[in-house]
């Protein structure tokens, strides 16, 4: 037990007794199951998945170079943020500080838990307002999350930067990295070692092109995921995402990514040229964040022509902003000849 870790944790959860599941019980090899009240007859998913999804973890283990203790596999990210709240947050007492703008997760997570959300806004290039973020924390704050690359912004923040923040803030921070595949910044991972009060989170969903199959990945001490895999459903990750993680996690998404990256270039230098478009941030992630005139003019002229994108003109600090995810590269061309039509 992490004696400062354990500390941040909520009372009601430090002295939780997990629930044991019927396998759990008895460790060895079975061949005869009458313990979990399953169906005997044999299809796919007759059996419950491994609450401890061991040979999944072990699998990212090896492609990650984390031990598995300190591995977390969630239902998606989200499944991840939501159990910081739960296991670090006291409802009605705790709070947590986010950037903005940010991924609106942490947000709504933080709203539903009843937590407190001190918000802070990025500085006008996008860059971390390091002191006002640790200025906005008090005793009770428990978490911060840092989205790098960010979203929207599409901006990584020097990884020194989050360093120090996550050194000097006495709660547990949040790094995402759920675009990291797509910046030549570089993860946080190897850093984890000696910071104990950083989480780290990647998810399958972005480079990995398997939205669909929701397998997000918290990395952090050992101790914090002990608390994770306690809070979590027994069995949250399905065993249809298990047996296809196992499979196509071998695929090498090197050429997938710098094609994307390649198409982000010319996408940027393209969009550039258009009169309407003021301003594109530089990007290092999978999407771009261009600010225009009219942004839901603009949203509206797309839509007719069957393409969407996300209209950011409504969040604080991104008026006139829209994010194009990258796609192929005859999506793109489709795009920037919808965007020719607009301009005349
Ligand atoms: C897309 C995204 C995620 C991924 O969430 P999943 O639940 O793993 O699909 C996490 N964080 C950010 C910032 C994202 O943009």
């Amino acid at each position: 037990m992490n004696n400062r870790i354990a500390q941040l944790v909520r009372n009601n959860i430090r002295t939780l007794a997990p629930y044991s599941t019927a396998r759990d019980e008895f460790k060895g090899s079975l061949g005869v199951f009458l313990d979990a009240n399953e169906s005997p007859y044999p299809n796919p998913f007759n059996r419950y998945p491994d609450p401890h999804q061991k040979i999944l973890k072990e699998k990212i283990s090896a492609l990650k170079g984390m031990p598995v203790e300190k591995i977390f596999l969630g239902n998606g990210s989200d499944e991840a943020i939501d159990l910081m709240y739960r296991i670090f947050c006291t409802p009605g007492k705790d709070n947590a500080i986010v950037i903005a703008p940010s991924y609106g997760m942490y947000s709504v997570c933080a709203e539903i838990n009843d937590v407190e959300v001190r918000s802070v806004e990025l500085n006008p290039d996008w860059s971390l307002p390091e002191e006002k973020l640790l200025e906005a924390a008090d005793d009770n704050s428990k978490l911060m999350f840092i989205c790098s690359p960010n979203n929207p912004t599409a901006n990584a923040f020097p990884k020194e930067q989050i360093l120090r923040i996550v050194q000097k803030f006495n709660g547990i921070v949040v790094v995402d990295e759920a675009y990291a595949d797509f910046s030549t910044k570089g993860s946080l991972l190897p850093e984890l070692a000696s910071n104990d009060n950083m989480v780290v989170l990647q998810t399958m969903s972005k480079a990995r092109g398997l939205a669909g199959l929701r397998l997000g990945m918290a990395f952090a001490d050992s101790c914090i995921i002990r608390f994770m895999s306690m809070v979590k459903y027994p069995y949250n990750i399905n065993q249809a995402t298990i047996n296809e993680a196992l499979k196509v996690l071998d695929k090498n998404i090197g050429d997938e990514i710098s094609e994307i990256l390649s198409e982000r270039e010319r996408l940027s230098a393209e969009l550039i040229k258009f009169k309407f478009i003021k301003e594109i941030f530089p990007s290092d992630a999978n999407f771009i964040l261009i600010r225009t005139d009219d942004a839901n003019s603009l949203y509206d002229h797309l839509i007719k022509d069957g393409i969407i994108v996300r209209n950011r003109n409504s969040v604080k600090g991104c008026k006139g902003c829209l994010r194009i995810t990258i796609g192929l590269t005859s999506e793109n061309e489709k795009l920037l000849s919808s965007l020719k039509m607009y301009q005349i």
